[in-house]
């Protein structure tokens, strides 16, 4: 039977594992190797994904994949917590290091050289904790996997003359996704120093398979033990001192939250980076275990490419390893000759008859069954832990069959109620009125010294009035992002991925982008910039092309103010239409780039769930600082150009004189040019094309350049139709986004996909609004 027909609570041996390549490698890389135990903890909402626990942790799954990874039922599982051998754990220090060096008195690196270090460790192991920890610098924390996309560095707090990069999180050296494949490439070519490597010691043999392949890299490595606080609390501990020996490195305990043992583990690391600290041992397989047949095909490969790897300057054993798990970069890297490559084929297909398991299979096995020696000679289990009963018990209600999703609709109702009523309005009105007595005291003060009227216009009319209104965009986000902090740092975001994938897949997407889809309806910015937290690329992308046709909240004085007009009495049946228009037009084009720009699958859903962890206040203050930050520089740069842009364009006329009226501007003569293009939408008149320009610097001024230009004419009834009126509707649901969000899409993929969506969306809107137009008209 496959692993997809098993019942919750059932239990099960996995036999086989299907699928190939790279795909196949990284479901043995998450622990789904024959031999191990599963069972099913819980089938998301919808029926797809499931929920697992293998080796003592837990991991979501699409049903296409289990039905890939045959499996024989048992009845009785093994007790899943195994209490180790008690025995008195040895204290720690006791490898003659000096723990409690004060930071001024570690020295510097004799030749002046800055001493680098490369922080690796699994997602959600603490890593940038530990990084802001150890550099003082910003970064932001999260619990949902995958948030450190981009590479961080820092010195180290007070120690100059080093730099430590924050690596993505990964779960092991093979390239399976874009993070995996630069933090590889970092610490083989990029030859730091030293490896930190942050371990979850609540998760210790999910980690330790990464370790593993660090310890293979012939680089000095230091294991920082994380998470300790909450293994000690719940009755667990470590042998430190044991555990050093069987891995050959240094093991420092901490917990990067609760400031412990950081001191420490900077000493160790800045001592095995001067001094070159190689780790004591480097090959895990062993000749007693399963006949030895690994361990031999280890041993004849690694001597068959020792010249190939010292030229390539690749680590030996990892190098080995690699070759027989039948990585292609590697192979490619060392130039084996054909006789060579004969032989290794030879070496594994002999192995792999020896073992019962195929080659990729065999080396996972290998890796996990050291990993269960350290663990039950080290590891004194804790009993069930606080915060894993927790976080079941949550759980049961947050992922629950009928509870997951309207608990989901009421969190982010909710965090939109506070973000655009409550809190982000107040917020925006304060600043508001602080930019508006700002405004009124420069106004003054210039009249008063009788400045020039052209630059007068400039400074007010201009910059002032231009940067406030984009300024006022940045309670929200920051509002926006202190909820969104916290959600994703207690692991909620992570089990809404897990609930919504079966939704999100249909159009191309994994679970994981339905979060800035739905910010996307408040604002389309910090939509944008939210989707940071995607692992993949492809997603990334696909998902910043789709936020904009989710109708943001600016919008709504447009609609209110045509409803008015127009449609008195059927405001509710309108909106809606129109917030379906927009999700429908979102579909059909998702379901277009996923055939033409962004064909291949959303990246496998394999992914820890990882227990709900209470937010610190550190962090979030921390990611809102730099959210407020990065749109700040946006609004200063890109945002300060278009608004000048657009005064000068509507203060004068093209003789550069200061125009007369708004019917000579520049403005109102390329208005007019448009219009033939709008005519089709029976939008052709110049000052609805005006109101549409300035729609680009901020939605919400649509309808006051409307009001104002209009005003002449009692009013904008007497020149458009009802139909008229739809079309523009329609229109300014889905035209381009305004700059704060084209910028935000520059400052995630460049210029050139900007400018793409600025165009694109125009294209759609157009073609949408036309066929509104001409369907209208048929009654
Ligand atoms: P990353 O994904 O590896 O960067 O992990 P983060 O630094 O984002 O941490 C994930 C979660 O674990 C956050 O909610 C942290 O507050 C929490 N955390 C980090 N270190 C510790 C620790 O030592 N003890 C405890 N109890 N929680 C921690
Ligand atoms: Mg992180």
């Amino acid at each position: 039977m496959t692993l997809k027909e098993l019942k919750v609570g059932e239990s099960a041996r996995i036999e086989t594992v299907g699928g190939e390549g790279a795909l196949r490698q990284h479901f043995l890389d998450m622990g789904l190797i024959p031999g191990a135990e599963v069972t099913v903890e819980k089938f998301a909402p919808m029926g797809d994904p499931v929920e697992l626990r293998i080796h003592g942790y837990e991991l979501t799954l699409r049903l296409d994949d289990a039905a890939r990874i045959t499996v024989t039922k048992i009845d009785n599982p093994a007790e899943p917590v195994k209490p180790a051998p008690r025995k008195k754990p040895s204290a720690h220090p006791a490898l003659g290091e000096t723990p409690s060096g004060r930071r001024r008195d570690w020295a510097l690196p004799a030749n002046g050289r800055t001493l680098t270090f490369a922080l690796v460790g699994n997602q959600n192991s603490g890593k940038t904790t530990l990084f802001n920890r150890v550099t003082g610098a910003n970064q932001h924390v999260g619990n949902f996997p995958g948030v450190t996309v981009d590479r961080k560095d820092g010195a180290i707090l007070g120690v100059k003359g080093t730099s430590v990069t924050d690596l993505p999180g990964i779960y092991s050296m093979s390239p399976y996704s874009s993070e995996e494949i630069v933090s590889r490439n970092f610490v083989l070519d990029g030859k730091p120093d030293a490896i930190i490597n942050i371990v979850d010691a609540t998760n210790l043999e999910r980690n330790l398979y990464l370790t593993m392949q660090l310890l293979e890299m012939e680089r000095p490595v230091v294991v920082a033990l994380n998470m300790m606080d909450e293994l000690t609390g719940n009755g667990g501990s470590v042998d430190i001192n044991h555990m050093e020996e069987l891995l050959g490195v240094p093991v420092v305990p901490i917990s990067a939250a609760k400031n412990e043992g950081i001191d420490e583990l900077i000493a160790h690391a800045l001592q095995i980076a001067k001094e070159q600290i190689k780790p004591k041992v480097q090959d895990f397989c062993s000749k007693d275990e399963n006949g030895g047949a690994v361990h031999r095909a280890i041993h004849s490969v690694a001597h068959l490419i020792e010249d190939h790897a010292a030229r390539a300057e690749l680590p030996v054993i990892f190098s080995a390893c690699k070759l027989i798990e039948g990585d292609r970069l590697i192979l490619e890297k060392l130039h084996l000759d054909e006789n060579e490559k004969e032989l290794l084929e030879h070496i594994v297909v002999q192995m792999e008859t020896e073992r019962g398991l195929d080659r990729s299979a065999a080396i996972a096995d290998m890796r996990f069954s050291f990993i269960s020696k350290v663990s039950d000679a080290c590891l004194i289990k804790p009993r069930t832990s606080k915060e894993l009963l927790r976080s079941q018990k949550l759980d049961r209600l947050l992922t629950g069959k009928y509870t997951a999703i309207p608990i989901f609709v009421v969190v982010m109702a909710l965090v939109f109620y506070l973000t655009f009523n409550v809190i982000g309005a107040f917020l925006q009105e304060l600043l508001a009125s602080g930019i508006g007595a700002l405004t009124t005291l420069t106004d003054n003060a210039m009249t008063a010294a009788g400045v020039n009227r052209v630059l007068h216009g400039l400074v007010i009319g201009g910059i002032f009035e231009g940067v406030g209104s984009v300024l006022s965009f940045l309670p929200i986000v920051v509002t926006m992002f202190f909820f969104l902090s916290l959600l994703e740092d207690s692991g909620y975001i992570a089990r809404v991925a897990f609930f919504m994938d079966k939704l999100l897949r249909k159009i191309g997407l994994s679970g994981r982008s339905i979060v800035p889809l739905l910010i996307g309806f408040g604002c389309t910015v910090p939509a944008v910039m939210a989707t940071r937290t995607l692992p993949s690329k492809r997603d990334r992308r696909m998902t910043i092309l789709l936020t904009p046709f989710m109708s943001c909240t600016a919008k709504l004085p447009i609609y209110a103010f045509f409803v008015n007009a127009f449609f008195p009495g059927k405001g509710g049946f309108i909106m809606t239409g129109l917030y379906l228009l927009g999700i429908v037009t979102g579909i059909l084009i998702a379901f277009f780039y996923k055939k033409v720009l962004f064909r291949g699958e959303a990246v496998p859903f394999v992914m820890e769930l990882p227990n709900y962890r209470l937010p610190s206040l550190r962090s979030t203050v921390q990611l809102m600082w730099e959210k407020a930050k990065d749109f700040l520089q946006k609004a200063f740069s890109v945002i300060l150009i278009a608004t000048v842009v657009v005064w000068f364009l509507q203060s004068f006329d093209f003789r550069f004189n200061l125009a007369e009226s708004s019917e000579t501007s520049m403005m109102a003569v390329i208005a007019g040019a448009l219009v033939p293009i709008f005519r089709p939408l029976g939008l052709g008149d110049w000052r609805i094309c005006t109101s549409l320009i300035s729609g680009f610097m901020a939605k919400e001024s649509v309808v006051a350049t409307l009001k104002v230009l209009f005003a002449a004419e009692g009013g904008i009834t007497a020149v458009m139709s009802p139909v008229a009126a739809g079309s523009m509707l329609i229109f300014s649901l889905l035209y381009t986004p305004c700059v704060a969000a084209v910028a935000s899409v520059k400052r995630e993929l460049g210029w050139r996909w900007a400018a793409g969506v600025a165009v694109w969306q125009c294209v759609v809107a157009w073609l949408i609004a036309l066929l509104f137009t001409v369907i209208a008209g048929l009654f």
